[in-house]
C-alpha cells in the first residue's frame, strides 16, 4: 500500500461527496475528484481540490481512492466497468467505498479488488448533509485492520466517530441498523407532529419539551423544525432512503431475522415514492402520515 497517503481520489461528488472531498483538502490531502454529471461541486474547487473528466485520470493519480455513489450498480459500474478503477489501477491501491450499498455487491467489489490485489474497505457513513459539511460523520468501516489503520487519517478528515466493525461487509450491516433506526425514528416524529398539530398543541413548544424527555433524539433536535415548516428539500432523498430499507430488509429475510417494524418502514418509503416524493427528504414521510390521516398535504404545507 502506498504509505503515507499523499493523494486521494474522490469519485462521486453528490450531496454528501463534494463536502467531504473538501474536507479531505482542508485536512491536507492532495484530492482529486471526478463526477459523472457536471453536478455543483464548487464545495471541493472552492477548498482547493482539482475535478478531472475522467475514472482512469483519477486513478492513475491517487495513492486511495473514495467512492460517494448512489448505490451498488453505481459502484460496481465505476470499479469493475471497462474504463473503472481496477482496470486503470496499480496493485497495493487501497480503495474505500463510503456509499451505502447492498451486500451482495459489497462483496462482489471487495472480491474482484483483492483478486487484483487492491485493499479494499467498505465505511458507509450517518450524519447526513450537516455531517458532511461539518466533517461529524459516524463511519462504520468492515475489512481488515491493516487497511482500516491506513485509511484512518482519511476517516479522521471527514468523520467524529469512527469504528472498525468487522471483516469486509460488516460496514454496510451496521449502516442497514443504522438506517432502520433513522426511518423508525422519522416515521413517529411524523406521527407525532400530526397528532399535535391535530389538537392545535403549540408544536414548537410540545418539541423542545419532548427533547428534554426520554423522547429526545436527534431526529427531533435536527428535522423537526424542518417538518413543522414542511420544509422537505433533501437532504437524504426517500429514493435513498428506500433502497437502504430494500438493503436492510434483503440482509435480514437471508439471516433469517424477523424485523416486523422495520418491513412497515420499508412500505412506507414504497407508499411515498408512490406518491411522487422520491426526490424529497426522507422527512416527507410526514406527508404520507397526513394522508392517511384524510389531509391534503399541499394544504397543510399552505399553512405551516
Ligand atoms: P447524490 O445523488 O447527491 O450523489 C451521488 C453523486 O454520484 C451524484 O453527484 C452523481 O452524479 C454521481 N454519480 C452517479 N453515478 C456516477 C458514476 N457512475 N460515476 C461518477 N459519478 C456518479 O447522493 P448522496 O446523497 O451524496 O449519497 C451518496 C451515497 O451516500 C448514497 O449511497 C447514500 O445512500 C449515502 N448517504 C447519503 C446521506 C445523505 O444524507 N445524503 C447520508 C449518509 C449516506
Amino acid at each position: 500500500m502506498k504509505e503515507p497517503i499523499g493523494i486521494v481520489g474522490f469519485i462521486g461528488l453528490g450531496v454528501m461527496g463534494a463536502p467531504m472531498a473538501a474536507n479531505l483538502v482542508r485536512a491536507g490531502f492532495d484530492v482529486v475528484g471526478f463526477n459523472r454529471s457536471a453536478r455543483p461541486y464548487e464545495a471541493l474547487v472552492l477548498a482547493g481540490g482539482r475535478v478531472v473528466d475522467t475514472v482512469e485520470e483519477v486513478t492513475h493519480e491517487a495513492d486511495a481512492i473514495i467512492t460517494m455513489l448512489p448505490d451498488g450498480p453505481a459502484v460496481e459500474g465505476v470499479l469493475l466497468g471497462r474504463s473503472g478503477v481496477l482496470a486503470s489501477s496499480e496493485p497495493d491501491l487501497l480503495y474505500v467505498d463510503m456509499s451505502t450499498i447492498d451486500l451482495a455487491t459489497t462483496r462482489r467489489v471487495a472480491q474482484a479488488a483483492e483478486d487484483w490485489g487492491v485493499h479494499v474497505l467498505d465505511a458507509p457513513v450517518s450524519g447526513g448533509e450537516m455531517g458532511a459539511i461539518e466533517a461529524s460523520l459516524s463511519v462504520m468501516v468492515g475489512g481488515d485492520t491493516e487497511d482500516f489503520a491506513a485509511a484512518l487519517p482519511l476517516f479522521e478528515a471527514v468523520g467524529k466517530t469512527i469504528a472498525h466493525v468487522g471483516p469486509s461487509g460488516a460496514g454496510q450491516i451496521v449502516k442497514a441498523a443504522n438506517q432502520l433506526i433513522v426511518g423508525g425514528t422519522i416515521a413517529l416524529v411524523a406521527e407525532a407532529i400530526v397528532f399535535l398539530e391535530t389538537y392545535d398543541i403549540d408544536t414548537e413548544s410540545a418539541i423542545r419539551v419532548l427533547s428534554g424527555g426520554l423522547a429526545g433524539n436527534r431526529i427531533l433536535d435536527r428535522k423537526a423544525a424542518g417538518m413543522l415548516a414542511r420544509d422537505f428539500h433533501p437532504g437524504f432523498r426517500v429514493d435513498l432512503h428506500h433502497k437502504d430499507m430494500g438493503i436492510l430488509l434483503d440482509a435480514a429475510r437471508d439471516a433469517g431475522v424477523c424485523l416486523p417494524v422495520g418491513a412497515l418502514i420499508g412500505q412506507m418509503f414504497t407508499a411515498v415514492r408512490a406518491h411522487g416524493d422520491g426526490a424529497l427528504d426522507h422527512t416527507a414521510l410526514l406527508r404520507l402520515v397526513e394522508m392517511l390521516s384524510g389531509r391534503d398535504p399541499q394544504e397543510e404545507a399552505a399553512t405551516a
